[in-house]
Parts: structure tokens; sequence; C-alpha cells
């Protein structure tokens, strides 16, 4: 072939690939992982000595953020901030969605349970990590598109359900680790009955739109609990269904 020819079809590979890596927002996400790792740099009290794990890392780097919101834009959805998802709710900010997730010490065999599916971000997140992850909204509208996004992206070990999660998910319990996304001033006393004996808990606790403590529940033997509190955070409220 001439090298003209070469270097011009070479020319179109390359426009290619990069438009390819453009509306997978390969380039966002990249920066969003780096934004991750130097706030978790300086996050030791949050973290312990072992900081954020590479699993952890990983399975924010494989997961889309721009396909769990609507206007899927590279721009939007890896912002370093909370992004609204519609009907007054928000995917939390990155570092918080990795904290969480390492907090909860999600291992390969691990059943999980979240409360507060939203866009099903986190629960994708979660899905990579665990056996099995059983999410709940109380939101219908968010339930169902959550539900059909997790299905297109094949994540086949999620289960979403349409409820109030003060009450957990017995049918899929015991777990390994519960992750609320909602704040709540106390933690429900059935989540802490459903969650397996050595298993934590990751919850914000106080009043929703104020600032809350992101607590670490344990449950270190049957009707013993060991609480910490790790860092500020400020979510959603966690609302009953007869709010
Ligand atoms: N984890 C979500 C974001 C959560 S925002 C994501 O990754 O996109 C908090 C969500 O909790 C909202 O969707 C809100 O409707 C839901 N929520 C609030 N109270 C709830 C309750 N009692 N049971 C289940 N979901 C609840």
């Amino acid at each position: 072939m001439k090298p003209l020819l070469l270097f011009v079809l070479s020319m179109v590979t390359f426009a290619r690939d990069a438009a390819a890596e453009d509306a997978e927002c390969v380039r966002e996400r990249g920066a969003m992982i780096e934004t991750i790792r130097a706030y978790a740099q300086s996050d030791a009290r949050a973290l312990g000595p072992q900081g954020l794990s590479e699993r952890v890392l990983e399975a924010m780097k494989q997961t889309k953020r721009h396909l769990f919101i609507a206007e899927r834009s590279c721009s939007i959805a890896y912002v370093d901030g909370p992004v609204p998802i519609g009907l007054g709710q928000t995917i939390s900010q990155p570092y918080i969605v990795a904290l969480m997730t390492q907090l909860a010490a999600v291992a390969p065999d691990h059943v999980v349970l979240e409360v507060g599916t939203g866009s099903g971000y986190q629960a994708a997140i979660l899905a990579q990590l665990a056996r099995k992850v059983c999410t709940i909204e109380i939101i219908p509208q968010l339930a169902e598109g959550a539900a059909k996004t997790l299905k297109k992206l094949a994540y086949d070990n999620v289960s979403v359900r349409l409820g109030d999660g003060y009450d957990g998910w017995p049918e899929c319990s015991p777990f390994d680790a519960i992750v609320v996304t909602a704040a709540l001033g106390e933690v429900p006393p059935p989540l802490i009955e459903q969650l397996r004996v050595g298993g934590r808990l990751v919850m914000p606790v106080g009043a929703g739109y104020s600032t809350q403590q992101l607590t670490v529940v344990e449950k270190i033997a049957p009707g013993k609990t060991a609480t910490r509190a790790v860092a500020l955070v400020r979510f959603v409220p966690f609302t009953r269904s007869n709010d």
C-alpha cells in the first residue's frame, strides 16, 4: 500500500477510536478516578491506613456513570459532585460512592442490600464486587428506571424492589453488607436484624438536607453492634411510605 494511503487510513482509524472513546467518556472517567485517589489519600480518618482498595477503584472505573443519568453527558456525569437523577434525588459525589463501598467491605461471595436505588449506579458498583445485590427504592419511577438500566447493562445479579427500605428485605437476607444512601436520624432496627454477624452497615445518620454523620455499624455478635462515625456528608432524606 502507498505510504500516503496508509497514513490516511491510520488517521481514520485513530479518529474512529477517539470518537468511540469520547462516546464512552473514557477520559472523563479516568479523571474521576484520579480525583477519587487524591481524596482517598487525604482521608485516612475515614478509610484507615489501607486506604481505598484497587478492587473498589476498578469497579468505579468499569461503571459507566453517564448511562445512569438522563442526559448521558460525559461532562455532567463525571463532575466531582452529586448529579441530579430527577424527582429531587441525586447520585452522590463519586468519592462518597467509593468511600461507602469501601466501608461496606464487600467480598465476592457476599449478598448486599442497598436502600435507595435511585439511578442504580451504586447498585451497579456493588454488583461487580458481590455475588448478589438486592436494592429497594421508594419512588416508583426511579425503581422502574433503575431496573431497566441495570437489565440493559446486564447487571444480572441485581434485584430491584419498589418499597420502603426501612423494613429491609427479609426474603433476600441475611446480608453481609448494607448500604443506605438516604439520611435518617436513626439506623432502622430491621436492617441490623437482617445483617449477618461480622457484617457492616454504612449509612448517613442525621436529618435529610443537613449535614449527617456517615456511620458504620458492625454487627459483632447477635444483638451486639459497634458504631463509628467516619465523615460528614450531605444526603437526601430517607422518606417513609406514610410521609
Ligand atoms: N444510590 C442512588 C442514589 C440515591 S439518592 C444512586 O446510586 O443513584 C437516595 C434515594 O433513596 C432516592 O432515590 C430516594 O427516593 C430513596 N429513598 C428515600 N427513602 C427511601 C426509603 N424509605 N426506602 C427506599 N428508598 C428510599
